[in-house]
């Protein structure tokens, strides 16, 4: 029998334009199930991550994972990294553009530009400072939540309003997995 999932907050919702909180104390037993609630959620919706933020809680974690999906097939799989109080101490000078959506912006996806690589800082649940360098996918997805932590939804990043799509044509044009009409 599967728990049932945390309600996602979706675009409009004021608590995605808060800027979340820093926790003191990552190791407590509430974070701890938090970060359990955060992994289902997360699975059920088929995303590659999530930040507090998205079920309503404004406060400075989130899960940065990744593994091949309908949407991303070729996102390498990778263990998901619960982090408390992300920060990104350093960044590649190159940036890179990709698709990407969200759990809060039902339906729709956008080509962002990001960082292809990334320097974090963060606490594990343990609450011991760890620092991880990511690349490419992953680092977009580190990219995505962190700014889920500034009240920042993708959306914003979007250079042109031409880089929207919806699923559907997603799926049809860059996935070439819908059949055209
Ligand atoms: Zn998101």
């Amino acid at each position: 029998m599967t728990e049932p999932s945390l309600e996602i907050a979706q675009i409009g919702n004021p608590v995605l334009r808060q800027t979340a909180e820093w926790i003191d104390r990552p190791q407590d037993r509430a974070y701890q199930i938090l970060i359990a609630d955060l992994l289902q959620t997360m699975t059920q919706s088929a995303g590659v991550g999530i930040a507090a933020t998205q079920v309503g809680v404004a406060k400075q974690l989130v899960i940065v994972a990744s593994r091949p999906t309908l949407r991303y097939p070729n996102a390498p799989q990778i263990s998901p990294i619960p982090m408390f109080n992300p920060q990104l101490v350093e960044h590649s000078d190159e940036t890179e553009k990709g698709w990407e959506g969200c759990l809060s912006v039902p339906g729709i996806r956008g080509l962002v530009p990001r960082y292809k690589s990334v320097t974090v800082e963060y606490q594990d649940r343990d609450g011991q400072t760890q620092q991880l360098i990511l690349h490419d996918f992953v680092a977009r997805v580190f990219q995505h939540e962190y700014d889920h932590l500034q009240g920042i939804v993708f959306v914003d990043r979007v250079e042109n309003t031409t880089e929207l799509m919806s699923e559907l044509e997603y799926q049809r044009q860059i996935l070439g997995i819908v059949p055209n009409p």
